[in-house]
Order: C-alpha cells, then sequence, then structure tokens
C-alpha cells in the first residue's frame, strides 16, 4: 500500500522525520515544545500568527511548510488550536520519570473530564495506551476547537495524536 499524506491522509514516518516543524530530539529532552506535522505544502499560515514567540516561520510564498525555532518555542500550546489542519501537537517528554504529556486538538464532543483515564490513540485512531487526562483548554479565542493534555506511558509519545471517541469506550 502507498504510504504518506497524499494516500492515506496521514503522514507517513519519513514525511513527519524530513518535516521543518518537527523538534530535535536534544529539544524534545529539554522539555515542553510544539512538534508541527505538517507535510503539504498548502497555502496556510494562522500557526506563523498565532505564535507569540515568533517560533514559526513560514514566510514567502504562503505554501512553505512551517518551520519551527526550536529555542525560540516555549512549549506554551497556543499554536496548537490555531491549525486548521490539527497538524500541531505539544510535547512533553520528560512529564515524569515514566510519563510524557502529549497535548492535541480535539474537535469532537462530548469531551472527556479532566483526570479521567481514557484510551488514547494514534494517528489513524486505533487504540495505543490508557492515558490521564491532565488538561482540557476551550477558551473563546480558539474558536471552538479544545486542546486536550494527556499523560501517558514515555514510550508512545511519538504515537499517541488523540483519543477514542467517548463513545467507543
Ligand atoms: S508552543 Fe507556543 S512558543 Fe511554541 S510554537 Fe507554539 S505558540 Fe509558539
Ligand atoms: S496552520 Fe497548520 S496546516 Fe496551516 S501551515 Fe500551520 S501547521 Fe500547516
Amino acid at each position: 500500500m502507498k504510504q504518506g499524506i497524499k494516500y492515506t491522509g496521514t503522514p507517513s514516518w519519513e514525511e513527519l522525520e524530513s518535516a521543518p516543524g518537527r523538534p530535535s530530539q536534544q529539544r524534545l529532552e529539554k522539555g515542553p515544545v510544539a512538534f508541527i506535522e505538517c507535510v503539504q505544502e498548502i497555502p496556510c499560515n494562522p500557526c506563523e500568527k498565532a505564535c507569540p514567540f515568533q517560533a514559526i516561520t513560514v514566510a514567502s510564498p504562503i505554501t512553505n511548510l512551517p518551520r519551527l525555532n526550536e529555542e525560540k518555542c516555549t512549549g506554551c500550546g497556543i499554536c496548537i488550536a490555531s491549525c486548521p489542519g490539527l497538524a500541531i501537537f505539544k510535547i512533553d517528554l520528560n512529564y515524569s520519570p515514566t510519563t510524557a504529556l502529549v497535548e492535541f486538538p480535539y474537535e469532537y464532543y462530548p469531551l472527556p473530564e479532566e483526570g479521567e483515564v481514557v484510551p488514547c490513540a494514534n494517528r489513524w485512531g486505533k487504540f495505543v495506551a490508557q492515558g490521564k487526562v491532565l488538561k482540557i483548554k476551550n477558551p473563546r479565542t480558539y474558536d471552538g476547537t479544545s486542546t486536550i493534555a494527556v499523560e501517558i506511558p514515555k514510550a508512545f509519545y511519538l504515537d499517541v495524536r488523540t483519543i477514542c471517541r467517548k463513545e467507543d469506550y
């Protein structure tokens, strides 16, 4: 089967590895940081405008892939809800000695509860591991997109990108 976003709607590992929005392993080890999984050259740049620290650059032409300046990124997570493609995540790899935090956009209802343990899923919506919902954000400025932060076993930080729909568990 052909891999990649053009064929599956989901980026392949090769596409993710070469995305200029992906932080280095060294930066991931340092603390919370944006993880931009934008791999299609489409005319789009809300992420660039959303970042208060100028850590994301699209520039010109507008079809450039967003580039993350990982040293400028504070891991605030503000850019997550700005992306119409739901392609921006936040990773805190060393949230605890055994767990990582993954924050992602979520546009389904009902939302889970903070503190709830929920099944977490990969980019294809397949179950990966149980995770604990730490924080749900849905301010007016997010324009209807919520963000959910889950604590998961550290080994799955590259896989978990959402939670299973509540009606499925
Ligand atoms: S997490 Fe915050 S600082 Fe980092 S790119 Fe997103 S908006 Fe900018
Ligand atoms: S807002 Fe999302 S889809 Fe648009 S350029 Fe930024 S990361 Fe890519």
